[in-house]
């Protein structure tokens, strides 16, 4: 297999995508589930869910330099800010982060998003790795992943967002889920601009990262004070401040099909940020 950030052959089992640090912080801490949807993965008797004693792994085929850069440019900076962030105890103290631990925090949770969700990506858990309607990318922007093969900042055109989520599990939601929707694809003059997002957690927390191309987001939940951004400016973040955000609160989609514009009509269609109360047919297709 070739490496999925250059053209050199992957060595072994390449890049754990979840890494081995985080997963054996979780020893213990099982038996793990692993949800679709919300929906646990079940034995043949489409009941009893599926278990496993370790973290069940994700890997992306990587050659051994590109590897060491990850693991220079992106694990080794993280751990620290992960391992007091994660609430492990009911006695956890909920840390303020600088600005750098936020922009380590993106860099991580993008790696994560962008190489689970991967063509290439091959899940130690055999019904993710059979599942043909498990998510995956169906194509993969080169600059989704130069800047981790150079140890670079990740493109602009990325938002991650971060919410603290209920540690005791998921809680009953009756509420309307409050979308922003996305174009699929949008054709100005050559270029082609595909959007897409992916959301995952990780105990007491949710990130949602956001391939939006030259069109702003509002997020409200941001506005609100609800979640934080993590990127593309990376600010302190005092999460004593965030209050537990329901995963069904808010949510991006992606969809609408292609969109051809001019340089000129995208331009003026972007002065309009993507959010909550626009109509995506008329921001996108026009009256
Ligand atoms: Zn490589």
């Amino acid at each position: 297999m070739t490496c999925v950030l250059c053209p050199n052959q992957s060595k072994g089992v390449g890049e754990h995508v979840w890494p081995l640090w985080l997963i054996q912080d979780f020893h213990g801490q099982g038996p793990f589930t692993t949800n679709k949807a919300g929906v646990a993965y079940t034995k043949r008797d489409g009941v009893t869910p599926v278990t496993a004693v370790a973290l069940p792994g994700v890997h992306v085929p990587m050659c051994e330099p590109c590897n060491s850069e990850l693991n220079r440019s992106i694990e080794e900076p993280v751990k620290p800010v992960i391992r007091a962030l994660l609430p492990w105890s009911s006695n956890h103290a909920w840390p303020t982060i600088t600005a750098d631990e936020a922009a380590a925090l993106a860099r991580w949770f993008l790696k994560i998003g962008l190489l689970a969700g991967h063509p290439d990506a091959v899940h130690d858990n055999p019904h993710v790795q059979r599942d043909e309607d498990f998510p995956r990318f169906e194509r993969v922007e080169p600059a989704w992943l130069d800047w981790m093969r150079t140890g670079s900042a990740p493109p602009a055109d990325f938002s991650v967002y971060i919410a603290k989520r209920d540690v005791m599990g998921e809680q009953h939601w009756e509420g309307d889920t409050q979308r922003i929707f996305l174009p699929t694809r949008i054709m100005v003059g050559d270029r082609e601009l595909g959007f897409a997002t992916r959301s995952f957690g990780l105990r007491g927390l949710d990130v949602t990262m956001v391939w939006h191309p030259g069109w702003p987001i509002l997020h409200p939940l941001e506005e609100a004070g609800r979640v934080a951004a993590l990127w593309p400016d990376p600010a302190p973040i005092d999460f004593t401040k965030l209050p537990d955000v329901h995963p069904r609160e808010f949510s991006f989609t992606v969809g609408f099909g292609t969109r051809m514009m001019s340089e000129a009509g995208f331009e003026a269609a972007t002065q309009e940020p993507l959010s909550v109360t626009t109509d995506p047919f008329v921001q996108f297709f026009g009256d």
